[in-house]
Order: structure tokens, then sequence, then C-alpha cells
């Protein structure tokens, strides 16, 4: 799947926008996060962000990083997943459009794809319900074979009767 170059000028116009229509202030932490979240393409969790800006010298509050998440999942910018777990993971909506996520339960590891038809299917059930689909998040819960499981591997350690 072929990354999309990030314009992340117009990704800070639209933010901006947002921030001025729902009276939020515009503060320069809060393009700051959106800058950085730009700069990681991948999933990654807010505390990931929070680490990563602190490596890179941002002076920033884990509250400011995690309500500035809240405000680019708002407008779009952003958009949050709920795997497995706890802490929710986050994306650049624009870094891979209409991608799906096939998910390992026991291990973790993830597979992001695209088939064009989950496309058809949306507007198919949308449109049986006299509505247009916009878009659909689409989460597979699996295992992986069993020679490729990371978890599965660690179970196997020696000291283990496997
Ligand atoms: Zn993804
Ligand atoms: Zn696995």
């Amino acid at each position: 799947m072929k990354h999309r170059e990030i314009d992340v000028e117009k990704l800070r116009e639209q933010f901006r926008e947002f921030l001025r229509t729902k009276m939020y202030r515009n503060t320069q932490e809060r393009f700051r996060v959106l800058e950085r979240a730009a700069e990681l393409d991948r999933h990654f969790t807010a505390d990931e962000l929070y680490l990563y800006m602190n490596q890179r010298g941002d002076k920033i509050s884990r509250a400011t990083v995690y309500s500035t998440l809240d405000l680019l999942t708002r407008c779009n910018i952003v958009t949050k997943h709920r795997f497995q777990g706890d802490s929710a993971t986050y994306e650049l909506t624009a870094r891979k459009p209409n991608h799906d996520h096939l998910i390992c339960r026991d291990c973790g590891y993830m597979v992001e794809f695209q088939d064009s038809a989950l496309v058809v299917l949306q507007d198919e059930i949308a449109r049986r319900y006299g509505m247009r689909a916009l878009s659909h998040a689409f989460q597979i819960f699996a295992t992986c074979d069993d020679s490729n499981c990371q978890r599965r591997l660690h179970e196997q350690s020696p000291t283990e009767n496997a």
C-alpha cells in the first residue's frame, strides 16, 4: 500500500479552522502535537507520542498531548482506534486512507489492508437503510499461524514443557 504524501500545511489549516469555529484557543503547543503526529508515520498511543515529543525536546505536558489528540480526532485529522487492551491507538487519517486492520489476539501483530469489496459492501448496506456511507472501520481479530505468532514462540521457551 503506497503511502500518501502528507500535506502538513493543509492539516494545520484544517485544525486552525476547527479551533476557530469551536472557539478553542489556537495555541502553538496544539499545532506542535499535530506536526509530531504527522512525523510518526505509523500507529501510536498517546503515551508514545508524548515520549517522542519529549525526546525531541518539546516542552509539553502529557495532559496537553491527550487533550490535543482528542481535538484532532474530533475534526477527523486523526483517527482513533480501539483495538484490544486499554489504551487507544491513533494514526493520521491522511496517512493511509480507507484501510482496515487484521490483528492477532495473542501477540498483537497487525496487518493494515485494503479491500475494495468492503467499500462496495459499506455503500450497499448504507443504501439499504436509506443512508449514504462516508467511511467504515473494520477490525478482524484473529490468531497467527502457530509458527509465526510471537506470543506462542515465547511460550515455547526451553524452560517450559512445551
Ligand atoms: Zn492503520
Ligand atoms: Zn500472533
